[in-house]
């Protein structure tokens, strides 16, 4: 098994250095051309390992073979497709490569993205024995070397790489898979503080939502910061800079507070039953914050952030007194 697992990263090694190759040939002159578009200098190319596969169907797999590696461990390999008529053959045609690395610098799997406008925008390697979508980020291995007391998690490949580039070396992004409890164990293991740069797009808000709470459980403080008007960091960074974006960093707002804004766009505002019900999801989230002080302090903070619509600390306070009683749990 632990031989399968080596001659697993033998072959992704291989295939990261075969598309490295490619990308610096004539043929991949295209390929280099989009991420040079793109805004990526040959450092950051080079830095990333960035490759291309070509547009002949079965090269990866014709070079695997000259190396005697068995069918059998190229299909488990992730990196071929199999047809019952046509054998194996090469998953990722004519995309740009992005190897992802775990911790240890070694290659577990790939992502492809079209040139363009096809369909699909990316493509994935698989999960295999040497790749766990849900215990690894993409990143990482850099982002851990940084002195920064904190991580930035993105969604996107291209994120992570604008934003190493503009010199923010802590930035990581899931593999195209939503938060787990497993990447936050990960993340714990390097710090205890996270900025949320989803995209910001309903997506990204549902996003931001949903890992708020899976941090947390695993010990994880998290901040949010608003990329609007752009679309996502690497956006952000190509129209505004590298200054205006570390401004946005630092003024990221606390997740609870994060929750308590979006909850109130859900909410007829400028009705009183809206605000009623806007006021009684607060006392929800409330209650799910057992220590006393810091339940006080977002009571304060809520009643001064919404203030115009006439609420007190005792109201506030009472309200979640009476959900407390009632023992209701709290609804999403
Ligand atoms: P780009 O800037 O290159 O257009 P992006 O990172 O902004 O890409 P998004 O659509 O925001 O693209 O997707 C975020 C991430 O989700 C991608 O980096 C990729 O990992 C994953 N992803 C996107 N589309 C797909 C897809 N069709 N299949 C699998 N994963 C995808
Ligand atoms: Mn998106
Ligand atoms: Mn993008
Ligand atoms: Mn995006």
């Amino acid at each position: 098994k632990a031989e399968k697992r080596a001659a697993l990263l033998e072959i992704n090694k291989k295939a990261a250095q075969y598309f490295y190759y490619q990308l610096r040939r004539e043929g991949g002159k295209n390929a280099h051309d989009y991420l040079t578009g793109r805004g990526l200098s040959e450092e950051t190319i080079r830095k990333f390992g960035l490759g291309y596969s070509d547009k002949y169907s079965d090269d990866l797999y014709k070079y695997l073979k000259s190396q005697n590696y068995s069918d059998d461990l190229l299909r488990e390999s992730g990196l071929f497709n199999v047809d019952e008529r046509q054998g194996m053959y090469d998953k990722f045609w004519n995309r740009v490569i992005f190897p992802i690395m775990d911790v240890n610098n070694r290659v577990i799997g790939f992502g492809g993205r079209v040139m363009g406008d096809g369909k699909p925008k990316y493509l994935n390697s698989p999960e295999t024995r040497i790749f766990d979508k849900s215990r690894n980020l993409y990143g990482l291995n850099i982002a851990r070397t940084t002195r920064k007391n904190y991580l930035i998690l993105c969604e996107g490949y291209m994120d992570v790489i604008s934003m190493h580039q503009a010199g923010f070396t802590n930035a990581v992004a899931s593999l195209g898979t939503a938060l787990t409890s497993g990447h936050a164990s990960l993340v714990k293991r390097y710090t205890q503080e996270v900025l949320l740069l989803y995209d910001s797009d309903e997506a990204g808000v549902k996003a931001a939502l949903r890992a708020i709470p899976i941090l947390r459980e695993a010990g994880v403080n998290s901040r949010v910061v608003n990329l609007r008007p752009h679309k996502d960091p690497d956006e952000f960074i190509k129209a505004e800079g590298a200054e205006a974006f570390e401004k946005r960093l630092e003024e990221a707002t606390d997740s609870f507070m994060f929750r308590v804004s979006i909850a109130s766009g859900d909410f007829p505002m400028d009705e009183p039953q809206g605000q009623n019900r806007f006021f009684e999801r607060c006392a929800q989230y409330l209650l799910e914050l057992s220590d006393e002080l810091e339940r006080n302090l977002y009571i304060e903070a809520i009643v001064k952030e919404y203030r115009r619509y006439g609420i007190s600390v005792e109201d506030l306070r009472k309200r979640v007194n009476t959900l407390a009683l009632k023992g209701t749990p709290a609804e999403k």
